[in-house]
């Protein structure tokens, strides 16, 4: 296929918008790739478009190879299955709701949990039917606090999303494997540097579950990585070698709760209000950043303990509680510090998170515990061992559990040091927190009813157009992985002689016989504004048909390495194919 650049709906901007934080949102913009049409969201021209399509296609053919299939949900769904499975409340305004015209409620989908647990409830009734798994590729929507970075986050973005159903735990497992391995695929082939942390699960609810993060900068996740080993943990997972679910010395332990580590007072109120603490929250409440919870051994529950105050690491609990509003405090009295020392009197506040990676205050007695540590959208426990016995300060107070730079890896293999990463993919093991809500049984072959049991994994495919820019980039422009550029080859005809146009012509229609997609820049442009050009739009392969045409060479140019080629005219094809 042959793309002329004398027709194509493209425009390149020499400045950088003015809006751009990141490289990618710059230069998909400047590239022509995306246009702004409201916060978090974004119309697709056509490179970018096609940029998106490479991706989905890499990810339909990981997806189809795994034996998932494919369906299409609509986005703008009814309000009922949401509620049944509390998420109407629990998303708060991250949703975006709307109401039809005989006044009844409907959103537009952030995910799809609900839907596909339905659809399978609807088809499905025997074990025979079992194993499956489905997916689609679709337009989400999340009323997003901060619409960032371009793609990075958007509030209208594209997401694959699927759903596994097995009869049992094994089942589960080996379809979360499945798609861990897919992934695997998928971002390998999509030319990323990636690390699989192991994460909290989130509003999704649900035990297991890993995050896909693309090492960069400009990423809002940090974690913490071996220097020598695979070791890769989200810092709100990090697992030092105490064992998690083991009370030491039959003491209670004690779970610390925090945000984000940029959290919003939006983000921590809807955490709150999700804990469920027996009172609303609102913006308005100065309660900014912590919750800690405690529980006895062998309890299964967990109970408030206080509730931190962000920025401050010299707070005490004095000033702590006075800060409380009086409902918090009840709350706090409720757990007896004085009859019992080991319970975290800490706090985590968002300087103390700031640099790389965790920090605590505790109160010196709960060096004999462990504290859990989980986001604040996510609660299942991962334990951060505040066991640590050092740095004792004269007033008691100790740092504990710091993860930074040089602390030896959980695993035994090097040292950690921390990095951040944008989140690609998420998956989860969910159990049957959504087939519960809807009662999704097969018939067993005895006759009983069997509980299904769910997955559900998300790679977000818009986003990755600008993650790979991220990584594939430098000062001139993007540099695309061959996967997923817009085209194979970008000709580029330099000059204004006929027979210049004529030889460009000619070299792009070879390259397009033999099956290559061509980007052929035919305009009457001048070569230095072409050339700048080419190295905006960043296909992986320049070829410049010049003034050395007449000697019968042109140059071919990698536009990752910039290495250039004189390559003979009639050799440009089988050195390109
Ligand atoms: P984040 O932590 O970045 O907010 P998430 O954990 O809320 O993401 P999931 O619910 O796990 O997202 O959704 C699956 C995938 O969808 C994510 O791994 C991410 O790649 C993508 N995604 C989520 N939110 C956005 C967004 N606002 N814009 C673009 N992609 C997104
Ligand atoms: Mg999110
Ligand atoms: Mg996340
Ligand atoms: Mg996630």
């Amino acid at each position: 296929m042959i793309t002329r650049m004398s027709s194509l709906f493209l425009r390149t901007l020499r400045e950088d918008p003015a809006d751009a934080e990141v490289p990618s949102h710059r230069l998909l913009v400047r590239a022509g790739y995306v246009r702004r049409v409201a916060p978090g969201g974004y119309s697709w021209l056509p490179l970018g478009l096609r940029v998106l399509r490479r991706i989905e296609a890499v990810v339909r053919e990981e997806m189809d190879a795994i034996g998932a299939q494919e369906i299409q949900f609509p986005a703008l769904l009814p309000k009922e299955p949401y509620e049944a499975t509390g998420r109407w409340t629990e998303y708060g305004p991250s949703v975006f709701r709307l109401k039809d015209r005989k006044g009844a409620d409907y959103l537009l989908g952030p995910t799809h949990e609900e839907l596909f647990a339905l659809t399978v409830k609807g088809e499905y009734s025997s074990y025979k039917d079992y194993p499956v798994i489905l997916y689609q590729i679709q337009t989400k929507y999340r009323d997003e606090a901060r619409p960032r970075a371009g793609l990075l986050r958007g509030r209208e973005f594209v997401m694959k999303d699927s759903y596994s159903f097995d009869l049992d735990d094994e089942g589960l497992a080996r379809s979360y494997q499945l798609h861990r391995d897919a992934y695997l695929r998928i971002f390998d082939r999509l030319g990323l540097d990636y690390v699989v942390v192991a994460a909290t699960s989130g509003a999704m609810g649900g035990s297991a579950s890993e995050e896909f993060l693309a090492v960069a900068e400009t990423g809002e996740d940090t974690y913490v990585r071996s220097t020598d080993s695979d070791y890769a943990a989200n810092v709100e997972a990090v697992v030092t070698p105490a064992p998690p679910e083991q009370p030491i010395e039959g003491k209670p332990q004690a779970q610390v709760h925090y945000t984000p580590n940029t959290p919003t007072i939006e983000t921590l109120v809807d955490f709150l209000n999700a804990a469920g603490i027996g009172r609303t929250f609102t913006a308005a409440d100065t309660l900014k950043n912590v919750l800690v919870k405690t529980r006895n051994p062998g309890d299964r529950e967990w109970r408030l303990l206080g509730i931190g105050v962000p920025g401050d690491r010299e707070v005490d609990m004095k000033r702590l509680e006075a800060s409380l509003e009086p409902a918090e405090v009840s709350l706090l009295e409720e757990a007896d510090f004085a009859a019992n020392p080991f319970l975290v009197k800490g706090y985590i506040g968002p300087a103390a998170l700031a640099d790389n990676g965790v920090r605590y205050l505790v109160d010196p007695r709960v060096v004999r515990g462990s504290a859990w540590v989980t986001g604040a959208d996510k609660p299942d426990h991962h334990v951060v061992d505040l066991v640590c016995g050092r740095d004792f300060t004269p007033d008691g107070t100790v740092e504990a559990a710091e993860v930074r730079e040089g602390d030896a890896s959980p695993d035994g293999h090097g040292s950690l040091v921390s990095a951040r990463g944008i989140e690609i993919g998420h998956i989860f093991q969910l159990g049957r927190k959504y087939t519960d809500a809807f009662e999704v049984d097969a018939l067993g072959p005895d006759s009983k009813p069997v509980r299904i049991t769910m997955g559900s994994y998300g790679v977000g495919v818009s986003r990755l157009v600008a993650a790979i820019a991220e990584q594939h980039h430098d000062d001139l422009g993007l540099v695309w992985p061959r996967s997923v550029a817009p085209a194979d080859v970008h000709v580029v005809v330099a000059g204004k002689d006929e027979a210049v146009a004529q030889g460009g012509e000619r070299i792009a229609g070879e390259l397009a016989q033999r099956g290559l997609s061509v980007l052929l820049d035919d305009r009457k442009a001048t070569p230095g504004v072409k050339f700048a050009d080419a190295e905006l739009i960043g296909v992986p392969t320049i070829v410049v048909v010049g003034r050395g045409l007449a000697k019968g060479v042109v140059e071919v140019k990698d536009r990752a390495s910039g290495q250039r080629d004189e390559v003979a005219v009639d050799e440009v094809v089988t050195h390109l194919v």
